[in-house]
């Protein structure tokens, strides 16, 4: 992580003024206690904080990852597995201090890196903690683990400060988005935001089985094709490179708000999930995670991919 100034954070500081921090733009003073779409005001909320053993196994390793889960979300997804932190607003106000000693506590829990949950909010008050972790020792990679619908202003100013980029690429269709999580242009935004992202760190890379630096993407597949899975592998193949990181996940299942969509109103079929797996190997993306539906007890199982079977670290 470069080393994060006054200066730096207050550049970030002037995106909360009228609100630009993500591609929402609604304008309001954050820092004046105005709330925008996404709920987030001025004083930084966090819903929970641990070592989580439950992502990609390069993230967690051995020790964690170190994961900071952060209240209210700039996408409003009818179907969001996280809706009472993500949508109701469960968490608690913190102080950037406070955020700051999380992140210590878990670097010194031996985690292996932090991992934001829903930085996208909180970006600039994120920034801030970050340089008081760092005055104190927090070395350790950064992971920024979004929705994929980010603004290019804020992520060129976090260049030099996330090591590990870890979007969704939710929907490859605008009124999808426009349906399922209120937002018309999420194709448009999420194309040129993980451009940007690959452009700073590159493909996902892995030492002694420990994510170091890089993109790893990870897309939802959703019932009746509606993410338009083969679009977005055709996109990262040909715009990001063929050696991108795909997690192709399969957990979908109808929560919160989606009993009123028929569409999305039942889980995946196993035969969707193949042929999602199937649009990914024709799109040439082979570096990744694929999932195994046990189709009698509806239960799923992570499994490496070959060329991710790096040893894990001891
Ligand atoms: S971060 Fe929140 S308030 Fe700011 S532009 Fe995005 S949705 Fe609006």
């Amino acid at each position: 992580m470069k080393k994060i100034t006054e200066d730096l954070v207050k550049k970030f500081y002037k995106l909360l003024v009228q609100c630009r921090v993500c591609p929402r733009e609604c304008g309001v003073h954050r820092l004046d206690g105005e709330i925008g779409s996404c709920g987030a005001g001025s004083e930084v909320k966090v819903s929970s904080f641990h070592q989580h053993f439950g992502e990609e196994p390069p993230l967690v390793g051995r020790h964690g990852s170190g994961t900071i889960f952060f209240t209210h979300c700039n996408l409003h997804c009818v179907f969001c597995q996280n809706h009472e932190i993500s949508q109701l607003g469960i968490g608690t106000e913190t102080s950037l201090d406070k955020l700051a000693q999380m992140m210590l506590r878990l670097q010194e829990l031996g985690c292996h890196n932090i991992n934001f949950v829903t930085p996208t909010p909180w970006v600039p008050q994120i920034v801030a903690a970050l340089a008081i972790a760092q005055k104190q020792g927090l070395d350790i990679p950064i992971v920024y683990n979004c929705g994929g619908y980010e603004s290019i202003e804020t992520l060129r100013l976090l260049d030099g400060i996330i090591d590990i980029y870890m979007p969704d690429i939710k929907y490859a269709y605008n009124k999808h988005a426009r349906k399922y999580s209120a937002v018309g242009n999420y194709w448009d935004v999420v194309r040129p935001a993980l451009q940007e992202m690959h452009r700073q760190v590159g493909d996902l890379v892995v030492d002694k089985g420990i994510a170091r630096r890089g993109l790893l993407i990870r897309h939802l597949v959703l019932p009746n094709g509606l993410a338009g899975s083969k679009e977005c592998f055709e996109f990262i193949s040909r715009d990001l490179s063929k050696n991108t990181t795909v997690n192709v996940m399969a957990q979908y299942y109808p929560t919160f708000k989606a009993s009123e969509y028929p569409d999305i109103n039942r889980r995946i079929t196993t035969r969707e999930y193949r042929e999602a797996l199937e649009e990914l190997q024709r799109a040439g993306l082979e570096s990744g995670f694929r999932q195994t539906i046990d189709t009698l007890f509806r239960t799923i199982v992570p499994e490496w991919t070959d060329d991710l079977k790096d040893e894990v670290e001891t």
